[in-house]
């Protein structure tokens, strides 16, 4: 066995690595929600997935829609295994991502103004069986379960995920450097922004990732539409003198359309 692969099994050992999962119908974490939620888009390739890269994707270009997955950074106390008898109960105490589509994002905007994240324990709960294309992700407050003020300190001190590019924190695992941040920040930095000395003055990641969540609720065709009034290719190009516009833009597309009234009161938590 290899060193790639015993590293994998270790990491299985531990419970999954960055990511947590919840395998079967029944399964439960009691956690809380850490951070703002990031969003992405990819392309599903048989076992694994592909970041969309746009205009210039190839699986764009074969027709292939992409899916659109947000993550946040949870701190799992507990996972609950549903077992024949009840639960297994794994105290887990780490922080983790969690990651799914968009109805997942849906309930959890809307439970984060109904209840707020700072104020309580929150149990995800899968509803579906394993590899089921219906399986959803319910969203329980537990009101009896208050953060108390040494969680809320302990809470305010872990470490998140960089989860622009959580795979930078597997890299080596249980080694407490402090060049790990900042390395991961600048491989980041790589990832997400068009080289300073060319464009100074486009969005910054914040803006053009609540820019992305917003459009990716219109269809496709008002996509190409937004791309082609602001001649851009990726929405990370927009330039910071543009944002009044779009955002301008963005209000009125979401404006015309009030039949759908549940996605009307939406609140962006990445404003
Ligand atoms: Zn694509």
């Amino acid at each position: 066995m290899g060193w790639e692969q015993a590293k994998e099994v270790a990491e299985k050992s531990r419970g999954g690595g960055s990511y947590i999962k919840l395998e079967n119908d029944g399964d439960k974490i009691v956690c809380a929600f850490l951070g703002e939620p990031f969003a992405k888009e990819i392309h599903w390739t048989g076992d694994t997935s592909e970041l969309c890269e746009g205009e210039d994707c190839k699986h764009c270009r074969k027709g292939k829609n992409p899916s659109a997955r947000f993550s946040i950074n949870v701190y799992v106390k507990t996972l609950m295994t549903k077992t024949k008898k009840g639960y297994d109960e794994e105290e887990i105490e780490e922080v983790r991502i969690f990651e799914q589509g968009i109805y997942f994002f849906n309930d959890l905007v809307t439970v984060d103004e109904k209840y707020s994240f700072g104020k309580y324990w929150f149990e995800i709960e899968r509803q579906g069986k394993a590899k089921s294309t219906r399986t959803r992700y319910k969203i329980n407050v537990l009101p009896e379960d208050k953060i108390t003020k040494a969680e809320k300190e302990m809470l305010g001190e872990v470490e998140l995920f960089n989860l622009e590019n959580p795979r930078g924190n597997d890299d080596d695992d249980d080694d407490d450097d402090d060049d790990d941040k900042t390395e991961r920040k600048s491989s980041s930095k790589n990832d997400r922004k068009p080289s300073k000395s060319s464009k100074d003055d486009v969005i910054d990641t914040e803006d053009s990732q609540n820019i992305v969540t917003r459009l990716k609720m219109r269809p496709r065709e008002e996509l190409n539409e937004f791309m082609k009034e602001f001649n851009i290719k990726r929405i990370k190009d927009l330039k910071q003198s543009q944002l009044k516009q779009v955002l301008a833009y963005l209000d009125k597309l979401e404006g015309s359309e009030e039949k759908d009234s549940e996605d009307d009161d939406e609140v962006d938590p990445f404003a």
